[in-house]
């Protein structure tokens, strides 16, 4: 398998690998940088094939090294990575599933970094004798998470990374590494994938394909780990809360969900499902075709609903929703974001200076 012809929409990064390669000019360190879940990881194992390849015209796609850099078992080919959530045990199986589907969702606890023994060893393992053709390949996902000291490693290798030696580094968010490493690396931009795009690959689960395409904002990664939440039960909870008639603060404060229900990840999630409802409400008021909408699968609730709320209504609303959005990107918790917003809804307190 060819990854580097597999890799979708991100033609940009694959046409200058492509034209490097073909001119015998691949950088030994590239900095892959954009949203997770659209493809960085899975372009560094095409680089991966370019170099290890044995092949008399590499990458084939065929051969043996070919294949062990997609399943990750080249020798060659080393991987550092903040490590997963349940440890050493959890590092392989989520290796196994990566070599399966480049898109299996990597979750590190958002504390986890690289630290400097794991860069140490690294440098270590690079002056070794070679196991087979005699390039290295060694990928450091989310670089990002690299303790300082790491990160000071990691630059000397990529300054002096020795004959024969690539490096890709991915990362979200590039601002948090050190400028010595960016400018010593070469920059591709990965971007969101299309949401059309999303929604095919969703459609082979029994989900509703376009409300989850639209949430994942550009990710694939994201739109996988959203099957696993109940997001129809999470939507439609948020809209019954949402929808009018709470009469007192009392009565606002009994509503409010409890535990888990409404922590800061499912409050976003939830908030968005709410934002898109709003959407979908202004759609039909304004006489869109009625294919257009995301929560298709509550299309005669929402023509209801259309008949009876007014513009002005549905902007004062999605103007509550946006402002509650961004209490809970700020940290603000999100009961307490909920609870106003509520309030602010029922016309149960001032519209103004709550956020
Ligand atoms: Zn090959």
């Amino acid at each position: 398998m060819l990854l580097l012809d597999r890799i979708q929409h991100q033609a940009h990064a694959v046409d200058s690998l492509r034209a490097a390669w073909e001119r015998g000019r691949l950088a030994h360190a590239y900095l892959f940088w954009g949203p997770e879940g659209v493809g960085k990881m899975r372009t560094a194992q095409a680089v991966s094939q370019m170099v290890l390849c044995t092949a008399s015209a590499p990458p084939c796609g065929e051969c043996r090294a070919c294949g062990k850099a997609v399943r990750f078992t080249h020798p060659d080919q080393i991987l550092v990575a903040p490590p997963p959530r349940e440890g050493a045990d959890a590092w392989h199986k989520a290796l196994e599933a990566y070599g399966q589907d480049s898109y299996h969702c990597w979750q590190a606890p958002p504390n986890a970094s690289i630290g400097i023994e794991r860069i140490r060893g690294l440098k270590t393992e690079s002056s070794m004798a070679r196991v087979e053709k005699g390039n290295r390949m060694v990928i450091i996902r989310e670089a990002e998470r690299m303790t300082p000291e790491a990160a000071q490693a990691a630059l000397k290798l990529i300054e002096e990374p020795g004959d024969g030696t690539y490096l890709v580094l991915t990362s979200r968010d590039p601002e948090r590494l050190l400028p010595t490493i960016l400018s010593r690396c070469q920059r591709l931009r990965f971007r969101p994938l299309p949401r059309a795009f999303l929604e095919e690959r969703l459609a082979e689960h029994d989900v509703p394909a376009r409300m989850l395409a639209a949430l994942a904002q550009g990710s694939l990664s994201r739109a996988l780990a959203m099957l696993e939440e109940d997001v129809v039960a999470l939507r439609d909870q948020t809209i019954a809360l949402f929808a009018p008639g709470l009469r007192s603060p009392a009565e606002v404060r009994a509503h409010l969900p409890r535990g888990r229900a409404w922590d800061a990840a499912r409050a976003q999630i939830s908030v968005d499902l709410l934002m898109m409802w709003y959407e979908d409400l202004l759609l039909l008021r304004h006489g869109l075709p009625e294919d257009l909408v995301t929560h298709a699968d509550r299309l005669n609730d929402l023509r209801l609903r259309a008949q009876d709320i007014s513009l002005p209504e549905i902007r004062r609303r999605c103007d509550i929703v946006e402002e509650l959005l961004q209490a809970i990107r700020q940290n603000v918790g999100p009961l307490l974001a909920l609870e106003t917003a509520l309030l602010r809804l029922n016309r149960l307190a001032g519209e103004e200076d709550l956020f």
